[in-house]
Order: structure tokens, then C-alpha cells, then sequence
């Protein structure tokens, strides 16, 4: 399991010049680049290596090398359409020949213009609980004076835990998530701090100046932080539940989309609806737990009944759903929920028996077979523990 760390490195100026200068560098294997037309490594390697070492004798061979490689991806994404720009202050890569971490010691080793230093680094408590050992990939950026480590460590995967109890989450655009134990998570907040974004970002496109521009940048950044908070707070919510594995519906790019006809609010709300980072956040936490996540097909979720099993479109009425057969009725998402959590428990009890898995072919029917006869099982499994 791969972990993303950012800690702060107590630096010095030799560290701070070592990553200006570097930045210096890549953009003059950039110019040179753009001006030979070409990103391939090999042909970068021949035009720039003894000019770079000429002009800055400081930096090292690997130094100047990392910082070739970085100038030939930053020419391959443009395509050599448009000249890409490195500030003084952006990330510089480091590789096993020029950084090493010593987890132990807290301490980082750091090719720099006055040679190999080792600098004291401030891993974040979060992170000391893992077992890990060095790492030999990071980037490493200057951001007011401070600076700034993004390293990548590998730990041991936990062990897988046995599925016993399964919990389903319905995703939609007004409950991030509802669980199937009772739990809904509201955008109420996220909506209206978004709804105010909105309006100020519009003031800010009609006054259009430069300072105006440079807010904007500002405003989406910080907008975007708030939305990736309010999603780690959900899923963090969401794994720390009793459960062994965690059902979520597959929502396809087409049915993230409205469908028909639908007004300019809704499309603006599934618009901004980051569901794929939810999931995203939701997978990787499970994984540190040991808990699995379940995919599963989203199909007539919230079409079928979770009492009798029935199915059929005029079920729902709104944000209610209620059955036209038994009169079951409950929060629509709720029963999607359960249902979701119905069809996870039926694909994991055929997994043990050994059974075809039917659902594998996309025919309808034969999911709304699978979905009935999951919501049967269960509730006869109920009854029979009751
Ligand atoms: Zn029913």
C-alpha cells in the first residue's frame, strides 16, 4: 500500500538556493527543448547536459539529470504547443540518488550545491504509526520561506478481514451518502458554501481585471480544499462504522449526467457533485482497515422494494419511496441503500457456495432477477433470526 506524505524539512539557504537553481535549470532545458522541437530524453540528455554543467557547476549530475527528466514530461504534456513555465519556488523531483529518508532518525539526506547535507524533517503524527522504511521517490518545493517534502512510502497492506458484515451507501447529489444502517450525510452546508462561491466568482468574471483573475485562482482553490475536507469527513465517517466490507453502487459517467429534460439548478448541482473523489477517499481508508469494498450495479436500486422485492418505476415519488404492493414506505435513499447492501450480501454468499455469478452479463432482467432474489434471501435470513 502506497502512502502520500508532506512534511516540513528544516532547510537552510544552500536548500533553498539547490531548488531555485534547479527550477533555473529545467526552464532552460525547457527553451532549449522548445527551440530543437523535441521532448524525447536521449536527444534532451545531448543538447543540454554540458551546457547546464557549464553554466551551474554547482549542481551535481543527478541533479542536473532529475531535473532533465522533469523538463522532458513538462514538453511531452504540452505536446510542444505551448511552452511550459517553472517558477523559482515550484517542486523539484528527487530520486534514490539524491534523497534518502531515514524514518528513524527523522532525518532526510539531500544532494544540495554544498554536497550531501542531512536536514531534520517534520513527519506529521498522523503518519507514525506506520511501519516504513525509506522511500526513493519525493519532490521537494520552497512555498514562503518554507520548505516542503511530497514523499511516497510503501507500507504493509493489512490483512484482508472475512466479510460478516456488510453496510450499503446510496451516493446522490443531495445526500453524499446515506448508509444502510440509518446514517445520512446532508450537502446542506456544502451547498450553500458553494452557492456562495458561485455568486462571488461571478461578481469577480463580470469585474474582470487582473486583480479580479487573481482572486478567482484563489477562490477555486480554496473551494476546491472545502469540498475534499467535507469528503474526507464523510468517508472517515463511513469506514470507522461496524462493518467488514462497505457496498457501493458503480455510478458510470453516463449516469452522473442528468438525464432528459432537467433545469439549470439540477445540471449545476450534478455538475459540482465530486461523488468520484468520495469513492476514491471511501476506498483507500477501507484499505487501511482491512475492510473491502463491493461494487455493485446500480440498476433498479431504487426502483425495487426492500420489504417484498417488488420492482417498478412508479415505486419512488420523489424522495419517498413507497411500494405499490405491500405499501412499504421509507426514505428513497435509504431503501437504495439497503437494497445496494441486499445484492453485496447475495454476489459474497455465491461467491462461498461457488455458484455462476449471473449478473456478470448486463442483461436487465437478469438484474432485477439478482436484485429480488437478493432482497428474498435476505429477509428470509432475518426471519429466521428473529
Ligand atoms: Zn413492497
Amino acid at each position: 500500500m502506497q502512502l502520500a506524505i508532506r512534511a516540513e524539512v528544516i532547510g537552510d539557504e544552500d536548500l533553498r538556493k539547490t531548488i531555485s537553481l534547479s527550477n533555473q535549470a529545467c526552464q532552460e532545458c525547457i527553451d532549449i527543448g522548445m527551440r530543437e522541437h523535441t521532448f524525447n530524453k536521449t536527444r534532451l540528455h545531448q543538447l543540454t547536459y554540458k551546457v547546464i554543467r557549464t553554466a551551474h557547476p554547482e549542481l551535481n549530475s543527478s541533479l542536473v539529470t532529475a531535473v532533465r527528466d522533469q523538463a522532458s514530461d513538462m514538453l511531452k504534456r504540452l505536446k510542444l504547443k505551448k511552452k511550459p513555465t517553472k517558477k523559482r519556488d515550484s517542486s523539484i523531483r528527487l530520486n534514490h540518488n539524491t534523497f534518502r529518508l531515514l524514518p528513524d532518525s527523522k532525518l532526510v539526506s539531500l544532494s544540495t550545491i554544498a554536497g550531501r547535507r542531512k536536514y531534520a524533517v517534520k513527519i506529521p503524527p498522523h503518519f507514525e504509526k506506520y511501519e516504513f522504511k525509506s522511500s526513493d521517490s519525493a519532490r521537494i518545493r520552497t512555498k514562503k520561506g518554507r520548505t516542503f517534502l511530497d514523499i511516497i512510502i510503501e507500507t504493509p497492506t493489512p490483512k484482508r478481514r472475512i466479510v460478516k458484515k456488510i453496510i450499503g451507501i446510496d451516493r446522490g447529489v443531495y445526500n453524499p451518502a446515506v448508509t444502510s444502517d440509518n446514517t445520512f450525510f446532508n450537502s446542506k452546508r456544502l451547498r450553500g458554501v458553494k452557492g456562495r462561491y458561485k455568486h462571488l466568482k461571478r461578481c469577480l468574471q463580470r469585474a474582470g481585471t487582473r486583480s479580479a483573475k487573481r482572486h478567482l485562482q484563489r477562490l477555486a482553490g480554496r473551494e476546491r480544499r472545502f469540498v475534499a475536507d467535507v469528503n474526507h469527513c464523510i468517508s472517515k465517517a463511513i469506514v470507522n462504522k461496524d462493518c467488514d466490507a462497505i457496498a457501493i453502487e458503480e455510478l458510470k459517467t453516463g449516469s452522473m449526467k442528468s438525464k432528459g429534460r432537467t433545469g439549470k439548478k439540477t445540471r449545476c448541482l450534478i455538475g459540482s457533485w465530486s461523488a468520484r473523489q468520495l469513492l476514491s477517499f471511501i476506498q483507500y481508508k477501507a484499505e487501511m482497515l482491512g475492510k473491502s469494498i463491493i461494487l455493485v450495479n446500480s440498476h433498479y436500486t431504487s426502483q425495487a422494494c426492500n420489504r417484498c422485492g417488488d420492482i417498478r418505476r412508479t415505486n419512488r415519488k420523489g424522495r419517498i419511496f413507497q411500494c405499490c404492493v405491500c405499501g412499504y414506505s421509507l426514505h428513497a435513499d435509504l431503501n437504495a441503500s439497503r437494497n445496494i447492501a441486499c445484492l453485496a450480501k447475495g454476489r459474497i454468499s455465491r461467491l462461498v457456495v461457488n455458484q455462476p455469478n449471473v449478473a456478470c452479463d448486463e442483461l436487465k432482467a437478469s438484474l432485477r432477477e439478482e436484485l429480488r432474489a437478493s432482497i428474498v434471501t435476505s429477509l428470509a435470513s432475518q426471519m429466521r433470526g428473529s
